[in-house]
This record gives C-alpha cells, sequence and structure tokens, in this order.
C-alpha cells in the first residue's frame, strides 16, 4: 500500500468544498490545452469544469485551480478579475493557509 502523506490540492479541494458546498465543478488534467496553463467551461447545463494543463509545474497546480474556481464563483471570464472574483480568490487562500498549516506534516525517517 501507498500512502500520500500531504496532498496540497486535496487540501485546496476540501478548503473550496468547505468555503463552497453548493459550487459544483468538476476538474480534469486535459493534455490537450498546449500553451495554455488552464481554461474553465462553465455551463448551467453541463456544469462547471476546469482544465488543467498536466505540463505545468505542479507547484503551479493549487494556485491555478483557485483562480479558476474564483471565476466559476464570480461568473466571470478568464481575463475579467472584478471585486467578487478577488474576494473569492482571498477567501479560498486565507483559508488554504489555514489549513495547510494545521494539516501539514513532514515524516522524516
Ligand atoms: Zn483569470
Amino acid at each position: 500500500m501507498i500512502i500520500i502523506l500531504n496532498d496540497p490540492i486535496q487540501t485546496l479541494v476540501d478548503t473550496i468544498n468547505d468555503l463552497y458546498p453548493d459550487v459544483n465543478c468538476e476538474i480534469q488534467y486535459n493534455p490537450d490545452l498546449n500553451e495554455k496553463v488552464s481554461e474553465i467551461w462553465m455551463s448551467e447545463e453541463n456544469g462547471n469544469l476546469i482544465n488543467i494543463n498536466p505540463y505545468i509545474p505542479f507547484t503551479a497546480i493549487v494556485e491555478t485551480i483557485a483562480h479558476e474556481f474564483s471565476h466559476i464563483v464570480s461568473k466571470s471570464k478568464d481575463n475579467i478579475h472584478n471585486g467578487e472574483w478577488r474576494e473569492t480568490l482571498n477567501n479560498i487562500n486565507k483559508k488554504y493557509q489555514e489549513k495547510i498549516n494545521s494539516e501539514f506534516t513532514k515524516v522524516e525517517k
């Protein structure tokens, strides 16, 4: 059996689910994005989908998901970073930092 001791992506997902339990969104790693870092598809009919380019650095994935999810909450297009988008991102970042600081474990063997 293999266990991931600390997964920042799962911590972010848990944070977002705590803050915005009524906003539905799926995330997929999409290798067909070419030069794009990410892309969001918002649809009331088909639901919201965040596409993440799997070739971006691991450390950028958390930031990218938080960024794109904030667009979904604020119903703003990717190049529009309005007040609601900024407030959502700030809420996510604040709670994420609190959660990661309280849950992070580093095991040394
Ligand atoms: Zn954006």
